[in-house]
């Protein structure tokens, strides 16, 4: 089910995050191999400048991840499609996110019906997070903690997205994956990973494809304020 969110052109304030600047992002997408139909309409929905800080709002339909503070960034356009085109194969209905962030892959998530949890570490990034999905209507459940163990409470689910790097997947992760279900993530060092696709079927076998080079900033232990 798509949620809608048509804005007035002059409610957007600004010519540079107008629906037809979105519209160029999803050309776009489409022309870097993005094939989901699902998928471009979400992101040509969710108002991605609501997600950055004002001063980037002009950057907002640009293919590139952006600042957030607190040295972490809101990911590419392109990386937030590759990795819900990912997930949206084993046709989930709860998925765990970890790494909120600005909370801009949630919404998307979100805007696709799906029943969506996300985990932070950073208490600031999460409060911010929440009140745009308060904003936007959205109902996604959120949890401040160290994502690396998952929220085994709420498991097991049918997707996990993992949307900072870590040299190796994390177990606790992978045991809180349905049967059937995929776990998406970026492995590697800390200058380059590649997206790992990683799939449970039916007797919770697994097996591994990489997708794309990407660039996250790090799977951090701890949680802080
Ligand atoms: N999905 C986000 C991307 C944010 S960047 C978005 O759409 O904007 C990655 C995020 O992962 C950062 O906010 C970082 O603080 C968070 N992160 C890093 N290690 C984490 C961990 N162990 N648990 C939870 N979040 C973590």
């Amino acid at each position: 089910m798509m949620m809608r969110m048509k804005l007035q052109p002059d409610a957007l304030g600004s010519g540079m995050t107008s629906q037809r600047v979105r519209d160029r992002l999803v050309d776009r997408l489409r022309e870097t191999g993005i094939r989901d139909e699902r998928v471009l309409n979400a992101i040509r929905t969710v108002p991605r400048h609501l997600f950055v800080d004002e001063a980037l709002a002009t950057r907002a339909y640009e293919d590139t991840a952006l600042p957030i503070g607190h040295g972490q960034t809101i990911s590419q356009p392109w990386v937030v499609a590759k990795m819900t085109e990912a997930l949206l194969e084993a046709a989930p209905q709860k998925v765990l996110e970890i790494g909120t962030g600005s909370g801009y892959q949630a919404a998307v998530l979100a805007a696709l019906g799906l029943e969506v949890h996300t985990v932070e570490r950073i208490g600031e990034l999460l409060r911010t997070a929440r009140k745009r999905f308060r904003a936007l209507g959205m109902n996604i459940r959120s949890k401040h903690d160290d994502g690396r163990i998952g929220w085994a409470e709420n498991g097991p689910f049918d997707a996990v997205l993992v949307t900072a790097a870590a040299p190796a997947l994390v177990d606790a992760l992978t045991a809180q994956l349905a049967p059937g279900g995929n776990l998406i993530a970026p492995v590697g060092g800390a200058a380059s990973q590649s997206l790992l696709k990683l799939h449970k079927d039916a007797d919770g076998q697994v097996t591994q494809e990489t997708l794309a080079p990407v660039v996250f900033v790090p799977l951090l232990s701890g949680m802080i304020d």
